[in-house]
């Protein structure tokens, strides 16, 4: 075995047998660092709802926002989103590399709700490190994976920034070197008659409508690390019934959303986010539980109080959201 004892000895020289393992690792559920061409990713199994939520455990986000999903070739992405003419097209120019298409999720798709906030879509890309492409091989499952840094740092370039910023959270950091690019994939929203450009990373605007033959809208999404309004990214999913944060009771009409050993009396529609208090698995079970929640003949979902520490803080950051007045 390969370790290098620096900050920690999660690091290991990326050879076949350290892919091999942080595949395994993977698919066991636990998280795993890799290098890409654009930054480092913090990976885990895409279709583990709890594998989603240790990454945003992990990087402390005060907010969910969905994840890219890293797959190995267009087939794969072909079994989890819809994919027209265009969208192939661009695929087939930019992948393996850093281009992410936000695409339609088929009905079967079986990438986790938190990994996608809940979204009828899933941003894909097939990334082109060695690395990346191997662990993607070897793991036989979508890797979800944002930058390896913590919310609010800068995005890591090598094994060393991860480690320095993460350290026990991984299980495993793969040391590829630094990052090639530095840079975060560009990310195009192809479902429309447009095709809209998110996010400016290191394919340009120049590029993908060369390869598109017509040009971009453009709708940047809210700065990641801004506080944006309630409602204002129209990346997230909202319920159509009213929600109701904070609830001791409820009221006739309402569904119940509780959390943990004390559940109020309630006769009506009812899903405990997590019955043990855990709030890895509540945020696992969030999306999935607002959307079945939200039928019709339900007024409101009234929500008990949820713990604000640790994931609590963007499983309440999302309720608020939810709860805020639409217009
Ligand atoms: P990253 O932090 O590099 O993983 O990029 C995540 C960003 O990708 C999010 O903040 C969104 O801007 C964008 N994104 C991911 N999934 C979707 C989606 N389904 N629809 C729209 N944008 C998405
Ligand atoms: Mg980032």
């Amino acid at each position: 075995m390969q370790w290098r004892m620096t900050e920690t000895s999660t690091i290991r020289r990326a050879d076949a047998a350290a892919i091999e393992e942080a595949a395994a690792l993977l698919r066991a559920g636990a998280l795993v660092a890799f290098p890409t061409e654009t930054v480092y990713g913090l990976g885990a199994d895409a279709t583990n709802g709890l594998a989603v939520a240790r990454i945003f455990e992990a990087k402390g986000r005060p907010r969910f926002n969905p994840l890219i999903v890293h797959v190995a070739n267009l087939d794969e992405a072909e079994r989890l989103a819809e994919l027209d003419d265009r969208s192939r097209q661009l695929a087939r120019r930019f992948w393996p590399g850093p281009l992410t298409l936000v695409l339609g999720k088929r009905p079967d798709c079986p990438v986790a709700e938190l990994a996608t906030s809940g979204l009828e879509t899933v941003a894909l890309r097939v990334p082109a490190h060695p690395i990346a492409r191997s662990l993607l091989e070897f793991a036989g499952v979508p890797i979800a994976a944002p930058s390896a840094n913590r919310s609010g740092h800068v995005s890591p370039t090598t094994a060393q920034h991860v480690a320095a910023d993460l350290g026990g959270a991984v299980a495993m950091i793969l040391d590829g070197g630094p990052a090639e690019h530095g840079l975060e994939s560009s990310i195009v929203d192809a479902r429309g008659r447009r095709l809209v450009l998110l996010r400016l990373g290191a394919v340009t605007r120049g590029e993908i409508e060369a390869a598109a033959g017509e040009t971009l809208e453009t709708r940047l999404a809210a700065d990641e690390l801004r506080p944006s309004a309630p409602g204002q990214l129209e990346s997230h999913y909202a319920p159509r019934a009213a929600v109701r944060p904070g609830a001791t009771s409820v009221a006739g009409g309402e569904a119940l959303l509780a959390f943990g050993s004390d559940v109020p009396a309630h006769e009506g529609p009812m899903i405990n986010l997590s019955p043990s208090g855990d709030l890895r698995e509540a945020a696992a079970n969030l999306f999935a539980a607002l959307r079945a929640l939200d039928r019709p003949g339900v007024s409101a979902i009234a929500v008990v109080p949820i713990p604000g520490e640790g994931l609590g803080e963007a499983i309440n950051d999302r309720l608020r959201r939810a709860a805020a007045p639409r217009g």
